[in-house]
């Protein structure tokens, strides 16, 4: 989005530098400039320097610079893309972070981006493409099934045996067994065996779990950024090279027609180094030209991390404080695991 230059620089006029800065950091005056710990790199002994009359900040340890304007864009939120360029430059503030959501279900527009949006932040929403025509993912086919099945579910006919659906609990690990044995099935044959199970259901299913483009517009419109995250979200060492290829390149071209701007970030489908990924596919989105990719492994990135395997977390938690000791603890992850 531009910004009129005019606004720009009554923004610019009016802000009192020393109050913004003052609120990151103490700041104390030095002659005519103001000093403090930076803001954007991690420091014991001040090196910020701020001068008010200019209304400019200097960093002589990390070397960020700038007025009012950038100031607020720095500590404010920068989206994926930038904050990995700033990883490798050591210029990401301490405890950045980023929010991404992976597969591209409409619930991320429709209960994400409104909280998202409130508080400002950026986030990027990685997109299985190949339901942005409708259709399910495997799994919401399993739990949309044996959330709608009766009591009793028999599965004996496609092996699975028989499930005893009397409460929400039992309905609920009846969908968690049935996605640990289709998981690693080989992909034809999972789909074959999740619409069988549909079919014994024999309920109708909800069409409208995934992002449609005109959603995925609405998402850009209100700048939550996308990734691919290939078309059909195969596991990608079930599948041959030539399909993992093809599911790459094509989620990514599909999405930058449906979005009119390149595509730069990768999640890898479950994303677990080794078991759901490999090194040759890590070379395979790394041709494919993104400029970076996440994978499932836990931790927090830093200098050393490949920048085409950035690690994450995931917050399962339900309770703030669940969620602050777990963002505490994978701050001090300090080697994430790699294909
Ligand atoms: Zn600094
Ligand atoms: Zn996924």
């Amino acid at each position: 989005m531009a910004i009129p230059e005019e606004d720009v620089a009554r923004v610019r006029a009016a802000t009192d530098i020393a109050a913004l800065v003052g609120e990151h950091s103490s700041l104390k005056r030095v002659g005519l400039r103001l000093t403090g710990l930076c803001p954007f790199h991690q420091e014991k002994s001040p090196s910020f320097s701020v001068n008010p009359q200019e209304g400019l900040y200097y960093c002589f340890g990390c070397g960020a610079s700038g007025d009012a304007i950038s100031f607020v864009r720095a500590v404010d939120g920068v989206d994926f893309v930038e904050a990995v360029e700033r990883l490798y430059k050591r210029s990401l503030p301490p405890n950045a972070a980023c929010i991404t959501f992976d597969d591209g279900y409409a619930n991320t527009l429709m209960c994400a981006a409104p909280v998202l949006e409130k508080r400002g932040l950026p986030a990027t929403v990685f997109i299985t493409t190949g339901y942005l025509e409708g259709g399910r993912m495997w799994n919401d086919t399993v739990i949309e099934s044996v959330r709608r099945a009766g009591e009793q579910l028999d599965l004996s006919s496609i092996g699975f045996g028989r499930f005893k659906l009397t409460d929400m609990s039992a309905r609920r690990h009846a969908a968690q067994v049935l996605r640990r044995k289709l998981k690693y099935l080989d992909p034809e044959d999972r789909a074959q065996k999740t619409s069988r199970i549909a079919e014994i259901v024999g309920r109708e299913l909800p069409e409208d779990l995934m992002l449609s483009v005109p959603q995925v517009k609405e998402l850009i419109r209100r700048r939550i950024d996308v990734g691919a995250h290939t078309v059909s979200h195969p596991i990608l060492t079930r599948v041959d090279d030539v399909t993992a290829r093809r599911e790459i390149l094509a989620s990514k071209a599909t999405l930058e027609e449906v979005t009119g701007a390149p595509v730069e970030l990768f999640a890898y489908p479950n994303g677990q180094p080794h078991r759901d990924y490999l090194r040759s596919h890590v070379d395979m989105v790394r041709e494919a030209g993104f400029s970076a990719a996440v994978s499932s492994a836990w931790g927090a990135c830093h200098v050393g991390s490949d920048r085409f395997q950035l690690p994450r977390m995931k917050p399962w938690e339900t309770s703030s404080v669940g969620f602050v000791g777990r963002l505490l603890y994978t701050r001090r992850a300090k080697r994430e695991e790699t294909a």
